[in-house]
């Protein structure tokens, strides 16, 4: 019998604010009704704020952030079409497996996991590539297995340097809404992100930015597509409907989800998961544990992959934290399965609960047979929260 809450600090599904999960206790609505664009089309114009771009189109497909992977590819480039991607996590590893099932001719950089995309070798392919023969270049924004963050806009600057017009597909599924994300300025053509992370609701939806130019490309790519067809959606989205039956619920969700992030801002939802990203991380390093990310510039603010002690198990240890402390962390995967845990640190979250995940880290640990000094972590936290609150952090103890 598990008593008190449970705690979820895997970097997607993540937590469902209690307004967000009221918001879809609704009846089933008619997804036909005159007034059902009343629910539906502020959903576009505000999924727009958050991908940052005025031009783009916004797509919600009836699926998951892998369902919006292969939206992007087979609405925009053929069978045969050379692409540029790299591997550097299971994340994006999974992208390039299913860009090669689905016929692409795949240039793949292999990249030790911990680094992040290649940009420098990036850029020389573009620049090598003078008959334009690659149709499209692939960043994983965010690689969740690794606790990566990749710099888009220098992979557009190497696109524009070699005077390169390959599309740009961004995955964003564990960076967008968490993480600074510009889809217009970095000249995105396929951001792809889910509904299950920043987002902060239930899994169920494929979410695409798309920009005009790949809505273009889309009218002449010739790879065979069905359910995900762009014009089909392009036509009904306008009057806010759907070519098929769309998750309602999640809809309503979404409306509540998204005010609570314009009612906080954007910038301080950035902000926000950066603070409480810097703190683990300091949580982290003072247990005596390495942090999977190769160098700082490279650190994810959603989620940190902690490589444990050669003795020790993290299987166990997050074994142990679910078991014993009602705790999910995430799992090392593929090759670093054993090896790492991660806790996943993004969506509706706060200082204590960051508080908690090291805490019921420090009690893993230590029963999986690190040599952990109680408190250390959770210290090192405590005083960066302490240090880095702002007056506008602070709520004042006794106001006039
Ligand atoms: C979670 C995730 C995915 C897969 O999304 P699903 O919604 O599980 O299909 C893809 N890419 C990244 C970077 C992710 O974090």
């Amino acid at each position: 019998m598990k008593t008190g809450q449970s705690h979820l600090f895997i970097p997607g599904p993540t937590n469902v604010p209690e307004d967000v999960r009221r918001a879809m206790n609704v009846p089933m609505q008619d997804m036909r009704a005159p007034d059902f664009g009343d629910l539906t089309l502020s959903l576009f114009t505000d999924m727009k704020r958050v991908l940052r771009t005025e031009t783009g189109s916004v797509f919600f497909f009836p699926g998951s952030g892998t369902g919006a992977w292969e939206a992007a590819i087979t609405n925009t480039l053929s069978p045969g079409d050379k692409v540029l991607m790299s591997r550097f996590g299971q994340f994006s590893t999974l992208w390039v497996e299913m860009a090669i099932r689905l016929g692409l001719d795949v240039h793949v950089i292999d990249v030790p996991w911990g680094q992040g995309v290649p940009v420098a070798q990036y850029a020389e392919a573009l620049a090598d590539d003078t008959d334009g023969a690659i149709k499209a270049v692939f960043v994983t924004h965010n690689e969740t297995a690794t606790g990566v963050t990749s710099d888009v806009a220098a992979i557009r600057a190497a696109l524009d340097g070699a005077d390169h017009d390959a599309l740009l597909l961004v995955d964003g599924v564990s960076s967008i809404g968490s993480l600074e994300f510009r889809m217009e300025d970095w000249g995105v053509d396929l951001a792809v992100t889910g509904s299950q992370k920043g987002l902060m609701l239930p899994a169920g939806l494929g979410i695409l930015g798309v920009s005009a130019k790949a809505l273009e490309a889309a009218k002449h790519s010739t790879m065979r597509r069905a359910y995900f067809e762009f014009s089909d959606m392009v036509a009904m989205n306008a009057g806010g409907y759907f070519p098929y039956t769309p998750p309602t619920q999640l809809f309503h969700g979404m409306r509540a989800a998204l005010d609570r992030m314009f009612c906080e801002g954007l910038d301080n939802v950035i902000a926000r998961h950066h603070r409480l990203a810097s703190a683990v991380r300091r949580g982290v390093t003072a247990m005596g544990m390495e942090i999977v990310a190769a160098e700082p510039c490279l650190y994810s603010d959603t989620v940190t992959a902690i490589r444990v002690p050669e003795r020790v198990d993290a299987r166990d240890v997050i074994a142990t934290a679910y078991a014993d402390y009602n705790t999910s962390f995430g799992s090392g995967l593929a090759q670093l399965a054993g090896d790492v845990f991660r806790i996943g640190h993004l969506g509706d979250l706060n200082e204590a609960m960051c508080l908690t995940a090291l805490s019921v880290a420090e009690m893993s640990l230590a029963r999986a047979g690190a040599d952990i000094r109680f408190g250390a972590g959770v210290a090192a936290a405590q005083a960066y929260f302490a240090e880095s609150q702002t007056e506008q952090t602070k709520t004042p103890i006794a106001a006039e």
